[in-house]
């Protein structure tokens, strides 16, 4: 078990933008198994290269379901809506309310360069677009239409 600094908002390498992954090898495995321990270890459900500092086009994402890996991932369609609260890693302690599509269909590499296609929906959907903005320099802050006050984040922490 390996981990890896979290980049946070206030670096700007948080809004660069990835380049492709092209080398398969076992330095993007070592990568792929460090973004999955920092994730956990963090209590996300999902990292992007970037957020450990690496500029590449990749995340990995648990919504509760298993950790599936992406790699050079392109989103095909999305459709539908759902609002809901969202939250990052790279901005610890904060939440706002973000409109994502309730679907979408995504291809991607996996970690030996083979492409397969997902559907996912509500929660893993959201979080594959969270990710996947990573890669080109967004964070859900820029999108947010309500970032959460004291006073909500406290209640919520009640409940
Ligand atoms: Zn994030």
């Amino acid at each position: 078990m390996a981990l890896r600094n979290i980049v946070t908002e206030r670096d700007p390498m948080l809004r660069k933008v990835s380049r492709p992954v092209e080398k398969f090898d076992r330095r993007l495995w070592t990568l792929l198994d460090d973004m999955a321990d920092t994730m956990y270890d963090a209590d996300g459900c999902g990292i992007a290269g970037v957020q450990v500092g690496v500029l590449r086009r990749v995340f990995v994402v648990d919504t509760g379901e298993g950790l599936t890996e992406y790699i050079n991932p392109e989103i095909l369609c999305r459709s539908g809506e759902q609002d809901g609260m969202e939250g990052c890693l790279s901005s610890p302690g904060e939440y706002g309310l973000v409109v994502r599509p309730e679907k979408v269909t995504v291809r991607a590499q996996d970690r030996h360069g083979e492409w397969f296609e997902q559907e996912a929906e509500g929660l893993p959907a959201r979080a594959i677009c969270h990710e996947y903005d990573h890669l080109d320099g967004h964070i859900f802050k820029d999108i947010t239409h309500h970032m959460l006050t004291e006073e909500e984040l406290q209640k919520l922490d009640e409940e």
